[in-house]
């Protein structure tokens, strides 16, 4: 067997052992050492060094990440939120990655239920980071008064909940305009109103409402087509910005 594999099935083989993605490098040499170089079927000189520089080829291919203090992160493939305790940097690494999963949990299952509340607590600070701490469309910076709102919505795209192109940073009005309609974005992220709102809603549609893009993690055309879908979008009923 080549060394990647080798190191790679051994990772796995550690993660589901000890219950957690999170593998600490030392333990990690100590328990795994002679099956790799079995495996390897070399016995080599340094299979230390070896495995070190294999662990840098797949933190490369972004298959574990570092995450300080000697321990390493396993996200080749998606990580359940609710399957374990993880610190905050560990699970905003997922977030980043695109690999963090956000399961429907039974109401009974405390455990899960707070594992996935951190969850969202983390997109939730990631979002408002991406967005600059503010409203995407206006001003408001109040923490109070923002929410993560999702694009497509979290019942209606389960693998888009945990995804940072699937949330923006909005206040607690354009949260509400938004999610009933009354303006969308286009694919290239131009703002469409609805012609038919209230004279009060067409004020803050037209006068209170600018999209700044993020820093980082721009919506995501499908997600939006999504949102206009949903919505009933025809463009005989909204105009751009
Ligand atoms: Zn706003």
């Amino acid at each position: 067997m080549k060394w990647r594999d080798v190191v790679l099935s051994a990772l796995h083989r550690f993660s589901i052992r000890h219950g957690t993605r999170s593998i600490d490098r030392q333990s990690f040499l100590l328990e795994e050492r002679n099956a790799m170089i079995n495996e390897a079927g070399s016995l080599g000189h340094t299979p230390d060094q070896t495995v070190s520089r294999v662990l840098q080829e797949l933190r490369d291919e972004r298959l574990i990440e570092f995450l300080g203090d000697g321990k390493y992160l396993l996200l080749d493939s998606p990580l359940q939120a609710e399957m374990e305790d993880l610190p905050d940097e560990a699970i905003d690494l997922a977030i980043k990655h695109g690999k963090l999963r956000l399961g429907d949990i039974h109401a009974d299952d405390v455990i899960a239920l707070r594992r996935c509340r951190t969850g969202q607590d983390r997109i939730r600070a990631l979002t408002l980071d991406n967005y600059r701490g503010r409203c995407a469309l206006c001003d408001v910076q109040e923490q109070g008064f923002l929410r993560a709102s999702h694009i497509a919505r979290w019942t209606d795209n389960i693998e888009a909940r945990a995804n940072l192109h699937n949330v923006i940073s909005m206040c607690l009005i354009h949260d509400a305009l938004f999610e009933q309609g009354y303006f969308t974005l286009a694919d290239d992220n131009r703002v469409l109103i609805k012609t038919t709102a209230s004279q009060t809603l067409t004020v803050i549609l037209t006068q209170h409402t600018r999209y700044r893009p993020p820093k980082e993690f721009h919506p995501e055309p499908q997600f939006m087509r999504q949102h206009r879908e949903r919505i009933n979008f025809q463009w005989k009923s909204y105009a751009p910005q």
